[in-house]
């Protein structure tokens, strides 16, 4: 999970990058980085740390140019060194190429073997080294990058959203199947690529529409040059953007994902009756899903738990410890909403249930004479693959637990998940979703068990 945006045509490219990073900030608070065109190089900066604490403005000042790109990172390959922080570079006879991306590809080591057989070294473990070092080398062989970037997508297998910057021009390009978004939309003469369509409203701009899967677009002073390379339909889009991801304000994959979890929330009501008095959401992911919930049920809506927005998602964590501390400081039950009430909980997902358990032991602490959980989603049983750090599969709770053995071990009176095709019927073409986390069909071959 990270963030992606590219500036072209600004005077101050940096400072409209920042506010795009800014916007993406949800998608990875582990490090964040930049690299500025001058006309002649690109400068670099990244750092560990969120996007306000690096981009301080002395250093925007010293990143001049009117092209840029942007990062920002939570690690699901490599570790979380500035070394493995995007942006990455390869050297060419004609330049240094610069990249930033979004996803996970899982031929990693046969890919990097070929590379060290061409010569390629790389300096990290991240696979957008990979993917810049395949463009560079391929590039060097077939001299037209539209070539060198096909070449990538026909062996580099995987996830990808990216923006690479290279001699003045901009090649923004996404991975035959989609599963990572793209949006690209525009602010006058400036171009603007991001992860999601939040951050070029944070900008001021228009959204235009999605980047295709498998499509390139070479963006010059001339203007945007379209060539579709690899499409390959029905394609894979992650459905997790839409659960859990992506901000609600965000268009993904051409729907609103406000409109989806307000849907989802919808239909899990649909699927089983609480007798709550109220729903209250897990915030924020799961607001819109607990606002469709109430709505479907005709019980009142209450923000009966609020959220500290000064530390980043539990999920983010990186050890047990460090998550079990997180959920304290970031959740607080409000006392007079839920004693001697019994309360539907809407959350969007549960992956270890440790989280979970927490905060229902929380709520029943608070005085809640009743819990009714419910899940906006299926339960999560295998690992992703593909730009998502789930963990090991024996550490997914659904993977090894039934429903009721989960109801137990959250401390919950019922629990329910919405059902898989609930989750298809809310989405306009579930044929071009991924649901490999729920249902194990791996659109794209795993490169080992998690
Ligand atoms: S496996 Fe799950 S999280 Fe990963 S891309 Fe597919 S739907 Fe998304």
């Amino acid at each position: 999970m990270c963030g992606v945006c590219g500036i072209f045509n600004h005077e101050k490219a940096s400072e409209v990058l920042y506010l795009g990073l800014f916007a993406l900030q949800h998608r990875g608070q582990d490090n964040a980085g930049m690299a500025v065109w001058d006309g002649q190089q690109s400068m670099i900066v990244k750092d560990k740390g969120l996007v306000f604490d690096i981009f301080k403005p002395g250093v925007l000042a010293e990143l001049k140019g009117r092209m840029g790109i942007g990062h920002t990172r939570y690690p699901t390959a490599g570790d979380s060194s500035i070394a493995n922080a995007q942006p990455h570079y390869a050297e060419t006879r004609e330049g240094r190429m610069v990249i930033v991306s979004n996803g996970d590809i899982t031929n990693m080591l046969e890919q990097t073997r070929y590379l060290k057989s061409q010569g390629f070294t790389p300096y990290g473990s991240n696979d957008a080294e990979v993917i810049v070092a395949s463009i560079a080398c391929y590039y060097e062989q077939e001299r037209d990058m539209a070539k060198a970037v096909k070449r990538m997508m026909e062996t580099v297998l995987g996830s990808y959203s990216a923006i690479l910057m290279f001699q003045g021009a901009m090649y923004v390009f996404r991975d035959p199947l989609g599963i990572r978004p793209l949006a690209m939309g525009h602010k006058g003469a400036t171009r603007i690529f991001a992860s999601e369509s939040c951050a070029i409203d944070t900008i001021g701009g228009i959204y235009e529409r999605e980047v295709a899967p498998g499509e390139l677009l070479i963006v010059t002073d001339q203007g945007v040059e379209n060539r579709m390379l690899a499409e390959k339909k029905p394609y894979k889009h992650c459905v997790f953007e839409h659960i859990y991801f992506s901000r609600p304000d965000s268009v993904i994959f051409g729907e609103s994902v406000a409109k989806k979890r307000f849907m989802m929330g919808q239909r899990l009501a649909s699927e089983q009756y609480t007798g709550a008095d109220f729903v209250m959401p897990v915030p924020d992911s799961s607001n819109n899903a607990a606002l469709g919930f109430a709505e479907e049920n005709g019980i009142p809506y209450k923000l009966a738990l609020i959220r500290s927005h000064y530390i980043g998602r539990t999920f983010i964590g990186s050890t047990q410890e460090i998550r079990d501390f997180a959920v304290r400081l970031k959740f607080n039950p409000v006392k007079s909403i839920v004693a001697g009430k019994k309360a539907a909980v809407v959350d969007d997902s549960i992956v270890r249930g440790t989280t979970s358990k927490k905060i229902m032991g929380m709520i029943k602490e608070a005085g809640a004479e009743q819990i009714h959980l419910r899940i906006a989603s299926p339960p999560i049983k295998h690992p992703c693959f593909y730009g998502v750090d789930t963990p090991r599969i024996s550490e997914l709770i659904a993977s090894t637990k039934s429903v009721e053995e989960i109801r137990e071990f959250v401390g919950v009176d019922s629990l329910n998940y919405l059902t898989l095709a609930g989750l298809k019927s809310c989405l306009e073409r579930p044929q071009d979703f991924c649901f490999a986390c729920l249902d194990g069909k791996y659109p794209i071959e795993p490169p080992t068990t998690k």
